[in-house]
Parts: structure tokens; C-alpha cells; sequence
């Protein structure tokens, strides 16, 4: 009979991992075929090419492969085909069917139904609400993975639709835990507004995990703001006689051999908007730390490694801090990267959508001493890609606007390392656009001059020409020029500008706090420091500063 290999994603939680080996037990144990393995592709073990190799070992050449994933996104389109591909490379002649994603279906709705009528009782025992805490004043918001793959997270919205009808519910709503919104907070906020008092969050989870942890505690989290709201957390659907009666449906149907992916919405097939960069793109095998084919050595990082043959280094800018202001090439290397060196002024919610196992290494904290600090960065790009880690370096605004980026590059050149670079929206044109100011126009000003402010007229070190800026008719846009303002701007009026040329000081562009503060050019320095005008900041002035649309916010 043919063989099955369940095959599993990986976690770090020892809970999922038991979970997932009790779920391998339960389906053996069911004798409904000859011989079952399962291995995970990363974090956990066994390795799959354990798993694989035993059943060969046993003489298989025909296996059934299943993923042992809700619904179709990367891992179960990409990863695991291109891990089982590696194992035929292994085992010539091996040939396999792939299973279905797991879901949606009819068994896990159930289960993920009694899940939540276990929760609602769970706390009517408890006594903190009167019995009979029923469906019909029940909201539930169902909690998926989330996904970069719109298709995946679609599927997440139609078990919500699926799990509702019919049942008793208020509602059910999807969110997502990362990747994709709304998020959890978010989703809970939707239902507080559609009136709902009693909420549960049902994880969409196989398995317990790092992810349903966060779901546990972001649930908490709301649940502490709104102590009028009863919310409580279902568990994860678990190792149970349900998943184990869908594995060995979906076991038949691979041999069957009627399995149809859903296509016709695959990012990896359609061109979706905003999913251009996954079209074609091949799919390679995760390593797992266990399987020598990836010779790396394990350094015990909180990481795994991609397996790449050549680690790579993307110098990306990130734009000047909201999230959604970086190019869309930076984004598609963000998501695809498995080292992101960040710098304290790049967007920093962009992180939030990391997939869990992206080492995050915060540029400003470093070890060594400061002056040290961008000869550690260089190496700690050189070394990952080295070790073939896809890294981005992420950075504020455009990594070569002030950002030392070319140091990088050159270093990463030096060392034989392929290095990118990806221009950012520099907050030296985005922060006075984002205040209103056109930084050029029409029959005012037909220059632009981006100068660093750091260090200040008359330094010996300073490369800049005051006296030919204060010439000049054009906008003179500085940068990290808080200290310096009141100086540069006296420089500036000694040598030809006038006094009343108007300069707006633009604070935090694009962030929540971003404020501007207006000034005439003699006066800017002491009406920066008595507003308490802080990085990060940016100091425009010339005549557009005139034409400023949404005035000062302050
Ligand atoms: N490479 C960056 C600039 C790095 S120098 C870029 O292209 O934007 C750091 C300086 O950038 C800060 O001192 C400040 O002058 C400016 N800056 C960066 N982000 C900013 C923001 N969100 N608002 C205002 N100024 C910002």
C-alpha cells in the first residue's frame, strides 16, 4: 500500500510539535494504511527527509505527500513541493502524489465549532456569566495565519462564511495574526462597533505555536481595555479524531488522483495587483537544520536558514516611516528576506509583517562601540549572506541620501557579496511634500538643494558652500539639522538671504506626530528651540515655503 508522509511546516512551540506527533500517531494507529511518517521542512524535528527515508528504507518508491496546512498559501504551494523535490533528488526513481490543504471542510467547521461552544461553557462553569452563554449572542472572530497570498487569506474569509451559515452565531468575522488585516485588535474593534458583547477569537490552527500564542495575547490585551466586553480564546482544533478522518480522506483523494489546486486565484500563476514579483517565481527548498544537504553549520540563532547556495544583500530604502511609503521592489525583497538589518529611523511597522522566523537585527544596538558601529553592520551583512541568508538592509528614506548606504554596498563588493540597491522616498522631498510644501514650482523656485545640517558652518570637516547656499534663490532643504538650525540660518542671512525668507520645520513626516513649525529665516533658531523642534526633522525654506497647502499644524 502506498505510503503517506505527513508533512509539516515546523514551529518552535514543543506543544505544536507534540501536537503534531500525536496527530501522526492517531492516523497510524487507525491501521487504514500500511505505513505513515511525518517530518517537518524547518524549526522542528523529525526532518522530513527522516520521514521520507524511513519510508524508503522500507522499500516505498510511491508515496502519498501531504501538507499538513490549512489552506494553500506559500508553504503548502511552494515549500514543501520544493523540499519533497529534494528528496527525489535523494531517492531516484522516488515518485509521490500530493494531498489537498486541509481545508475548508465540513470536519474542521465542526471541530472548530466545538472549540468555540467549549470556550462559551468553559466560562459558564466558571460562573462569570449566567448559564446558557449561547451561540445567538455570540460573536466569533476567526483568527488565520495570514498570508503575503491573497488566496490564502481568501480562504481564511470562507471558512468564516462557511463556519456561520447554518450555525447560531451573531457573526463570525476573519482577521489575521500577521501579514495580512484586518488584525486581531482590528477585528475586535469591528465587532465591538457592530455591537457584539460576547466574542470568541477561534484561532484557525492546527496546532498550539508561536502565532496562537500572539492571538492569546493580543486577545488578552483587548479584552483589558474593554472590561464591558466578555471575550474569550478557543483553542486550537489539535491532534483529534476529526484531523485524523480528514488526513486519511485527503490520503484517498491524492491516490485517487483528482486533486485540483485552486489556481485560478494563484499569486504564483495570475498577476494580481500587487503581487506582481510572485508570478514564475521558483519555489526552493527550506533547509532544515537536521538534513545535510544545506551544509550550514547550526549557529543555534533564533532562525533557520533559507539554503540559498548564495546569501545576497539588498540595501533597501524604506521611505521616510509610514509603512505603506516604501517601493513596492523594497517590500517584495522584505518579504522575501531571511536577515533585516534596520535602522531606528526606517518603518518600523514594517517588521510587524515579518514572518516569524525572520531575524530581525536592530542596527542601532549593535555590539562594539559607536564609532565601530557601521564597520559591525558591514560585517554583519557580510556574514549572513556568507552563511546564504537572503538579507535586507533597511534603511530610512533612500540609502544613499545621507544613509552611508554606499559604505555598505562597497563593503558587501569588497567581500564578493551580490548586493542590490533599492532607492527609498527620502524624506528630504517626502517630509516638506507631506507638509505641504512643493519643494519646487512654477515661477518660484527652480532648484533644490538637499544639504546636511550635521555639522555646522565653519567646521573644519564641513564640505559645504554656506556662502553659495545663501546666493542661491532656490529651496534649501537640510536635514538632521536640529542642532545646528540657528547657526546655519545666521550663515545663510550673512551672506545674502533675507531675513524674512520663510522656513517651515517639518517633525516626524509621515508619522502620527508629524507637526510643523513656521518661522522667518532670523528667527527659525529660537522658534525651534522653544517649540522643542526634535529629530527626526527636516528644515525647508525658500519662497515655496509661501505657498504651503495644509499650514502648520501647531
Ligand atoms: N536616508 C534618509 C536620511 C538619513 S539622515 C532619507 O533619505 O530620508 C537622517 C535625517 O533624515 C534626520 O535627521 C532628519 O533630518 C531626516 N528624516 C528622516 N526621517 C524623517 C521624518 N520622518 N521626518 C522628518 N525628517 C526625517
Amino acid at each position: 500500500m502506498t505510503g503517506l508522509v505527513i508533512v509539516g511546516h515546523g514551529t518552535r512551540s514543543a506543544a505544536g510539535v507534540e501536537q503534531f506527533a500525536a496527530l501522526v500517531e492517531r492516523v497510524r494507529g487507525r491501521g487504514d494504511i500500511g505505513d505513515v511518517e511525518g517530518g517537518f521542512i524547518e524549526l522542528a524535528r523529525p526532518p522530513l527527509t527522516d520521514a521520507v527515508g524511513a519510508l524508503v528504507a522500507r522499500g516505498h518508491r510511491a508515496l502519498v505527500a501531504l501538507p499538513l496546512v490549512l489552506t494553500g498559501a506559500g508553504h503548502g504551494k511552494g515549500d514543501i513541493p520544493a523540499a519533497m523535490a529534494r528528496e527525489q533528488q535523494r531517492h531516484p526513481g522516488l515518485s509521490y502524489r500530493y494531498g489537498r490543504p486541509l481545508g475548508p471542510h465540513p470536519l474542521l467547521h465542526e471541530a472548530l465549532e466545538q472549540r468555540i461552544d467549549a470556550a462559551l461553557a468553559g466560562a459558564d462553569q466558571a460562573g462569570t456569566e449566567p448559564a446558557g452563554a449561547d451561540q445567538a449572542g455570540t460573536w466569533v472572530a476567526l483568527i488565520g495565519r495570514g498570508s503575503t497570498d491573497p488566496d490564502a487569506n481568501a480562504e481564511v474569509a470562507k471558512v468564516a462564511r462557511l463556519l456561520w451559515e447554518g450555525r447560531g452565531y451573531a457573526g463570525v468575522e476573519p482577521g489575521f495574526i500577521s501579514l495580512a488585516s484586518p488584525s486581531v485588535p482590528a477585528v475586535l474593534e469591528r465587532l465591538r462597533r457592530l455591537g457584539a458583547r460576547r466574542i470568541v477569537v477561534a484561532p484557525y490552527f492546527l496546532f498550539a505555536g508561536v502565532l496562537p500564542d500572539r492571538i492569546v495575547a493580543q486577545s488578552a490585551e483587548f479584552a483589558a481595555a474593554h472590561p464591558d466586553l466578555d471575550v474569550r480564546v478557543a483553542e486550537v482544533i489539535g491532534d483529534c479524531d476529526a484531523l485524523a478522518d480528514l488526513v486519511l480522506e485527503r490520503y484517498a483523494e491524492a491516490l485517487g488522483g483528482d486533486i485540483r489546486m485552486n489556481c485560478d486565484t494563484c499569486a504564483y500563476r495570475v498577476l494580481m495587483p500587487g503581487f506582481a514579483d510572485k508570478v514564475g517565481r521558483p519555489q526552493r527548498p527550506h533547509d532544515h537544520p537536521d538534513d545535510p544537504v544545506g551544509h550550514h553549520h547550526h549557529h543555534g540563532h533564533d532562525h533557520h536558514d533559507h539554503g540559498h547556495d548564495h546569501g545576497s544583500v539588498a540595501v533597501v530604502g524604506g521611505g521616510p516611516g509610514p509603512d505603506d511609503l516604501i517601493t513596492v521592489r523594497g517590500k517584495a525583497l522584505l518579504d522575501a528576506a531571511d536577515v533585516v538589518v534596520v535602522d531606528r529611523l526606517a518603518p518600523q511597522g514594517l517588521l510587524a509583517g515579518l514572518r516569524p522566523d525572520v531575524l530581525v537585527v536592530d542596527a542601532a544596538k549593535v555590539p562594539r562601540g559607536p564609532s565601530m558601529a557601521q564597520e559591525a553592520i558591514n560585517e554583519a551583512l557580510v556574514s549572513h549572506a556568507r552563511a546564504g541568508r537572503r538579507v535586507v538592509r533597511l534603511k530610512g528614506g533612500d540609502p544613499y541620501v545621507f544613509g552611508r548606504g554606499h559604505e555598505e554596498v562597497q563593503a558587501c563588493a569588497a567581500a564578493g557579496v551580490p548586493v542590490t540597491v533599492v532607492p527609498g522616498v527620502s524624506s528630504a522631498l517626502a517630509a516638506p511634500a507631506l507638509a505641504g510644501v512643493p519643494v519646487t514650482h512654477r515661477g518660484v523656485a527652480h532648484d533644490v538643494t538637499v544639504v546636511s545640517g550635521h555639522l555646522p558652518p565653519g567646521h573644519p570637516d564641513s564640505l559645504v558652500d554656506w556662502a553659495a547656499l545663501a546666493r542661491a534663490r532656490g529651496t534649501v532643504v537640510l536635514l538632521m539639522a536640529v542642532d545646528t538650525i540657528g547657526k546655519i540660518a545666521s550663515v545663510l542671512i550673512e551672506h545674502g538671504r533675507a531675513p524674512e525668507t520663510p522656513v517651515l520645520a517639518v517633525q516626524d513626516a509621515g508619522l502620527p506626530d508629524q507637526r510643523s513649525v513656521p518661522a522667518r529665516l532670523d528667527e527659525i533658531g529660537a522658534v525651534a528651540a522653544r517649540e522643542g523642534v526634535g529629530p527626526p526633522a527636516v528644515f525647508v525654506l525658500g519662497p515655496v515655503v509661501a505657498l504651503t497647502t495644509t499650514g502648520p499644524t501647531a
